[in-house]
C-alpha cells in the first residue's frame, strides 16, 4: 500500500462539525465561497450544526435589518462566527437595488454588539514563494471608537459648545467650545472608548511573543494629544507585564531594547521599508483601516491577510469573528457576471473559515473536555487545517496558483479551487 499524500485528507464518514454562526455576504466572494464550501468542506465535515444568516442587501432589505440582529445575538450565544464579505450599500447601490434605506456598516453593528477589542490581521505565508514581507507583521486594530462613530453636522457661522454630563450626579464642564465664523463648516464629535485597551495591549504582547515579532505602537499623539493616553496605558503594560520576557528572547534589538512609539506617518514610509517584516503595530481604529490596507498591497493581494474581530461576552469568554480582510471583489463579480475569466485568491476566506471552525471546535472541548467525540472532532480539524494548508500551498507552489500571484498564465477561481480539491480528495 502507499501513503496518502501530505495534501490529502484521509477517507472515512464525514464528521460532524462544530456548531458555528455563519454568515453570508455576496457578489465574488460569496460565489467562491459557496464553491469551495462545496467542493474542499462538505466532502469531509457534516455541516448541518451551522446557523447561516444572509447578510446581503436584499435579505437586510427585506427583513428591515432583523437579519443583522438576528446574526449578533447568534454571535454571543456561539462565539465562533465566519463571515463572508459585505456591501455596506453606497447611495447609488441604494436606488440601484432598489432598497428602502441605506443599511448601515454590519462591522460596526457587530464590533458593537460584541464588544470588540481588537481586530487583528496578519500576513499569510507560503514557504518557499515569496509574497512581500519576508517574515510575519502583525497588526492590531482598535475595533471601536474614533472616527467611525462620530457624530456630525453641517452649520453656518455661530459658536459650537461640546459639555460633558457626568454620570455620577457631578457637575457638568464644556470640553470644547469654538467659534465658526465661516458661512459653511461641517462639525464632528467623536470619543475613543479606553477600558478594553489593556486588553488589547495583552493580546497584542503575547500575540508577538507567540510570533517572535517585535512590537510598536503607533498613534499621531505628537499632534492629536488625546491620543497619548493610548500610548500611555500600551507602556504601561508592557513595562509591568512583559518588557522581560520581550527582552529575554531578544525581541527588541531592533527597537533600542525598550516598547518603540511610532508617529502614524512614520509607520507609512516604515510599512514600506521594513520589508523584511518580523514587526508588529497596534494602532486606533481608523489608523489601522489605512496601514493594514497599505500592507495588504505591500504584501502582494489583499487575499493574504487575515482579518479577525476578537470580542468579549457578557461571561467573560471571547467572541471571535473571522473574515478576508478585503470587500466582496466587485470587479471580478462584473467580470464573471459578463462571461469572464476570474482569478480570486481565496486564501484569506479559506483562513478566516479555517479560523472560524478551530475557535468552534476549541469552545466544544472546552465545555466538554472529556466527551471523546469531542475530542476526535477537535483532532480532526487540527488535521484539516493543516492538510487543506499544505494543499493550498502545494497549488501555489507548484505554479498554479491564482493570478494576483503567478500573474496571467495563473489559475482560474474555478481552476484553483478543483485543484486543490483534487489534491485533498484524492
Ligand atoms: P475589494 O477588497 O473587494 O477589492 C479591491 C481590489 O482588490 C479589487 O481590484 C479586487 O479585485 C482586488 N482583490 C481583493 N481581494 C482579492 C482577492 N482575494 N483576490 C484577487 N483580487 C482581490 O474592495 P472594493 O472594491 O473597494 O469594495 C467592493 C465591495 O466590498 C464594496 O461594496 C464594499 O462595501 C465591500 N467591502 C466589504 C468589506 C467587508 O465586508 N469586510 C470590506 C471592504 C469592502
Amino acid at each position: 500500500t502507499t501513503a496518502a499524500p501530505e495534501d490529502a485528507v484521509p477517507t472515512g464518514p464525514k464528521v460532524k462539525a462544530p456548531a458555528l454562526v455563519y454568515i453570508s455576504g455576496e457578489e465574488m466572494t460569496h460565489y467562491a465561497t459557496q464553491l469551495l464550501l462545496k467542493e474542499w468542506i462538505e466532502p469531509h465535515f457534516d455541516t448541518s450544526s451551522w446557523e447561516t444568516y444572509d447578510l446581503s442587501c436584499k435579505s437586510r432589505d427585506e427583513t428591515s435589518d432583523q437579519v443583522l440582529h438576528d446574526a449578533v445575538e447568534a454571535g454571543k450565544r456561539v462565539g465562533a462566527i465566519f463571515k463572508e464579505p459585505t456591501i455596506t450599500p453606497s447611495a447609488v447601490q441604494v436606488q440601484e437595488m432598489g432598497l428602502k434605506q441605506a443599511w448601515g456598516s454590519p462591522n460596526g453593528a457587530m464590533r458593537k454588539g460584541w464588544n470588540g477589542i481588537t481586530i487583528s490581521r496578519d500576513t499569510i505565508h507560503i514557504e518557499g514563494i515569496e509574497l512581500g514581507y519576508k517574515n510575519q507583521v502583525l497588526f492590531e486594530r482598535h475595533a471601536v471608537g474614533g472616527e467611525y462613530g462620530a457624530g456630525w453636522d453641517e452649520v453656518g457661522q455661530g459658536t459650537l459648545l461640546t459639555t460633558y454630563i457626568p454620570q455620577d450626579g457631578g457637575a457638568p464642564f464644556v470640553v470644547d467650545k469654538r467659534d465658526l465664523t465661516d458661512k459653511h463648516n461641517v462639525c464632528v464629535v467623536y470619543h475613543n472608548p479606553y477600558d478594553n485597551v489593556r486588553e488589547l495591549a495583552k493580546i497584542f504582547f503575547e500575540r508577538c511573543l507567540e510570533h517572535q515579532v517585535t512590537p510598536y505602537i503607533v498613534t499621531k499623539k505628537t499632534v492629536f494629544k488625546w491620543q497619548e493616553g493610548f500610548w500611555a496605558t500600551m507602556k504601561k503594560v508592557f513595562d509591568d507585564e512583559y518588557k522581560d520576557e520581550f527582552l529575554k528572547q531578544g525581541l527588541l534589538d531592533r527597537s533600542g531594547g525598550d516598547l518603540q512609539h511610532l508617529i502614524s506617518d512614520a509607520a507609512t514610509m516604515q510599512l514600506i521599508r521594513w520589508t523584511d517584516g518580523g514587526f508588529g503595530m497596534a494602532a486606533h481604529n481608523y489608523d489601522g483601516d489605512m496601514l493594514t490596507d497599505q500592507i495588504a498591497q505591500v504584501h502582494r493581494s489583499p487575499g493574504f491577510i487575515t482579518s479577525n474581530l476578537v470580542g468579549r461576552n457578557d461571561d467573560g469568554s471571547y467572541i471571535k469573528e473571522f473574515e478576508a480582510s478585503h470587500g466582496t471583489v466587485t470587479d471580478l463579480w462584473l467580470d464573471h457576471l459578463a462571461g469572464k475569466e476570474t482569478s480570486l485568491n481565496p486564501l484569506g476566506l479559506v483562513e478566516a473559515l479555517l479560523g472560524a471552525m478551530s475557535h468552534a471546535a476549541r469552545l466544544e472541548l472546552d465545555e466538554k473536555p472529556n466527551d471523546k467525540n469531542v475530542q476526535e472532532m477537535h483532532a480532526f480539524v487540527d488535521n484539516f487545517q493543516s492538510t487543506l494548508r499544505t494543499a493550498l500551498h502545494n497549488t501555489f507552489r507548484y505554479g498554479q496558483g491564482t493570478r494576483d500571484m503567478c500573474g496571467p498564465t495563473g489559475f482560474t477561481t474555478e481552476d484553483f479551487i478543483a485543484k486543490v480539491a483534487w489534491r485533498l480528495n484524492r
